[in-house]
């Protein structure tokens, strides 16, 4: 099934963040390391739960969560067939109000979403899916662990000597993320097409998730214009899902024949 990833990554083309050699672990230089990176970012994940505790912002109603449990079980079961690394990880989402970002991934297999933005778009389990897979995207992909290591490049070693110093410099100030935007651009549109080939492996309705799009896109109509917004227009990264999506249709469908 890592051929999936394969195809998604084919279809995002340009310049590949994550590769995907043999051994299955994505290459790059990674500043830190990867044990290290990963506790940094999952100590940021529990403080956002912490405070949402605090605040009491964790989202307590049952069937909700329930909902969102079940959705994500299917997306890290996905996750698990595709992956061999994660063939035993337990991904957790967590329903935050009012979190501020639609969904936040971290590594540890935490997915962090605004309980407010899936009732306000009114998202469905298929939409849900697709927004899970697309974050689950990231964390596959090592994207946290990069973020660490263009600090280290971007500042050098000798201000950022830890993992934890160079994430806390990075959230400090804004100018750090605009630096970061145009590899956030790629990040996003490769956590689109891998989450894409995780999203088919769910088995979810494609069509019904794909509408998901269209409401992001009135959502778009309605703002100024994120500048600090990595992603692509919505209808953009519609076309993109639906490319690898077909294409993983067919290779299954013509498998399918062959067997037949
Ligand atoms: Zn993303």
């Amino acid at each position: 099934m890592k051929r999936c990833i394969a195809v998604a990554l084919l279809f995002f083309g340009g310049v590949c963040l994550a590769q995907f050699p043999p051994d299955g672990r994505p290459q790059g230089r990674a500043a830190y390391p990867e044990s290290e990176a990963a506790a940094a970012w999952r100590g940021l994940a529990a403080s956002y739960v912490r405070t949402a505790l605090k605040d009491q912002t964790l989202d307590k109603d049952p069937a909700f969560n329930a909902r969102v449990d079940a959705v994500m079980a299917a997306v890290g079961a996905a996750v698990a067939a595709i992956d061999p690394r994660f063939a035993y990880a337990s991904w957790k989402a967590i329903l935050i109000e009012d979190f501020g970002h639609g969904a936040a991934a971290f590594p540890g297999e935490t997915i962090l979403v605004d309980a407010k933005f899936v009732r306000t778009l009114q998202l469905n389990d298929d939409e849900l899916a697709l927004i899970l897979a697309h974050e689950a995207a990231h964390v596959v992909a090592g994207h946290a662990t990069m973020k660490l290591s263009f600090m280290a490049e971007f500042l050098g070693k000798e201000k950022v000597p830890t993992a934890g110093t160079a994430l806390m410099e990075f959230l400090a100030k804004d100018s750090y993320a605009a630096a970061f935007h145009p590899t956030a651009q790629l990040q996003e549109r490769e956590a689109d097409a891998v989450g894409a080939a995780i999203y088919f492996a769910t088995g979810y309705d494609t069509q019904r998730a794909l509408r998901l799009f269209d409401k992001l896109a009135l959502l778009e109509s309605g703002e100024a214009g994120a500048v600090t917004d990595a992603h692509d227009p919505a209808a953009i990264r519609k076309q993109a899902v639906c490319a690898v999506i077909a294409e993983l249709q067919r290779i299954h469908a013509r498998r399918d024949s062959v067997r037949r």
